[in-house]
């Protein structure tokens, strides 16, 4: 059977603000996953439009296309396409799964939710020529999940090839994130085992990973057992984890040891009735700047994540945010506007309140407004969020953060990444024209590797405060 698999662009990926580099960090790891339930004997052809034209004018037996909510418009046009020529045609993703009726009319099947038990179900299905028009996960297990066929990733086109994901989901229920609404009806949150993690990252070639997973550290048993695991595997790597992760026991000092380098940190709001409109318990009267040091003191980098536009953000909310990451030397930030993703708790209660000002969802893209604000204008939401990239990533601001670090190598790693991220455009774009990213692995684990930290003594006494404090946190 000829089967081809579709991660259609993204509509930012062609914005005139459309950074390639961005769009070709990581290959589309959910599509290998699904591919790895398909017969040897199938012919596969993977493509990514981020980083490929795609050819439309083959055809397949069988059109998978994974569905974002900002390429959902493309999708529905190339499933339309590939069904009028007769291929059956199946859709899954986030937005289908929020939006199922809206998927529907474009294909012959649509997946909600993860499709680890609902796929195979699938195949054997149509197979027997007995497909469903909907498949529906419930029963939610990594367990003996076959490996995710990584020999249809191009790696010359991705700035990390070494994406990995061991968990799923999160043990957290932010409002305004789609985690619940794409895990509705089973199981929210759950792990690979550990040997299987430790079995898929030995497959990868090099030193550095990534870990694409909304929460690394969510499950400690999990996260503890698989940092001792890595330890002696010369890997480097970088995650995302919540700051009362990072505040509580020594999870994080087993994740530095295993070769944790970098971390995504969702900080979002400094204000509690933001955290508490977000529903993001996890961040209430946490200490950020404890987390931060922390990280710090293990040499890990900060990618901070902040959201603009919650009913408490004011006009200063914009300099606040960026003076206190430049203050406390936060390697690379990103900024949202905050974003109502249908099927979210955030867009139920903005919709109730009559506050959602569109349903074109190709504006969806974190860079818009798209319901109606309450401390300040659209407008003045839209350009604080311009300014706070660009303030931020001065050069004056980047040698200010880096310079604040107390080892040099502390200082010259935050100056070459940061600087190297946002910096020198010129140079990705040709590095993405030639077919070279990846050969700049090397120079990543380079900036990523492992460096002496003067203040270790600060790094025991945080974590021994952080401790006894931990008895209070929630949990
Ligand atoms: S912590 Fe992150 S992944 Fe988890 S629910 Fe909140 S926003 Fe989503």
């Amino acid at each position: 059977m000829k089967v081809k698999m579709i991660l259609p662009a993204l509509t930012e990926a062609e914005s005139p603000f459309w950074r390639p580099i961005k769009y070709s960090l990581f290959p589309p790891l959910g599509l290998a996953t699904l591919a790895a339930y398909l017969s040897e004997d199938d012919e596969i052809d993977l493509q990514d439009q981020h980083v490929e034209k795609l050819n439309l004018d083959d055809d397949p037996d069988l059109v998978i296309i994974q569905v974002y909510i900002t390429n959902a418009y493309r999708a529905y046009k190339i499933a339309d396409h590939y069904r009028a020529k007769g291929a059956y045609v199946i859709l899954g993703g986030l937005h289908v799964t929020s939006l199922p009726l809206e998927a529907a009319p474009h294909a012959d099947s649509i997946f909600i939710g993860p499709g680890e038990d609902t796929f195979p179900k699938f195949l054997t299905d149509f197979k027997n020529r007995a497909p469903q028009k909907t498949y529906r996960s419930t029963d939610r297990t990594l367990e003996k999940i076959p490996p995710i066929r990584r020999d249809l990733i191009k790696r010359n086109l991705y700035l990390v090839p070494n994406s990995i994901v061991v968990t799923r989901g999160c043990p957290h229920h932010c409002s305004f994130c789609y985690k619940d609404a794409f895990f509705e009806g089973g199981r929210t949150f759950y792990t690979q085992e550990v040997d299987d993690a430790l079995a898929e990252i030995d497959r990868l070639p090099g030193r550095h990973l990534y870990f694409l997973d909304d929460h690394l550290l969510g499950n400690a048993k999990f996260a503890g057992c698989l940092f001792e695991g890595m330890k002696g595997m010369n890997r480097v790597f970088q995650g995302a984890a919540t700051v009362d992760s990072i505040l509580r026991g020594n999870l994080i000092e087993k994740a530095a040891d295993a070769g944790l380098r970098s971390l995504f940190v969702g900080f979002e709001t400094f204000s509690s009735l933001n955290l508490k409109q977000s529903n993001k318990k996890q961040n209430l009267e946490k200490d950020y700047i404890k987390a931060v040091n922390r990280l710090h003191s293990l040499g890990i980098m900060i990618n901070g994540s902040f959201v603009f536009g919650l009913d408490d953000d004011d006009k200063d909310v914009f300099k606040r945010t960026v003076d206190w990451g430049v203050k406390h030397s936060i390697t690379t930030s990103t900024y949202h506007v905050l974003t109502p993703y249908p099927g979210t708790a955030l867009f139920q209660n903005m919709e109730r309140q009559g506050r959602i000002i569109t349903k074109n969802w190709d504006l969806y893209d974190t860079r818009k407004v798209v319901y109606q604000t309450i401390g300040l204008t659209a407008e003045e939401l839209e350009n604080g969020y311009w300014w706070a990239y660009e303030e931020f990533y001065r050069w004056n601001n980047i040698f200010k953060a880096s310079m604040q670090h107390s080892s040099y190598s502390h200082k010259l790693k935050h100056l070459f990444y940061a600087g190297g991220w946002k910096k020198f455009e010129a140079v990705w774009n040709f590095l993405i024209k030639t077919k070279n990213l990846n050969n700049t692995l090397p120079a990543l684990e380079t900036v990523l590797s492992k460096i002496k930290c003067t203040n270790k003594q600060n790094s025991a006494s945080v974590t021994n405060s952080l401790e006894e404090s931990s008895i209070s946190t929630i949990y």
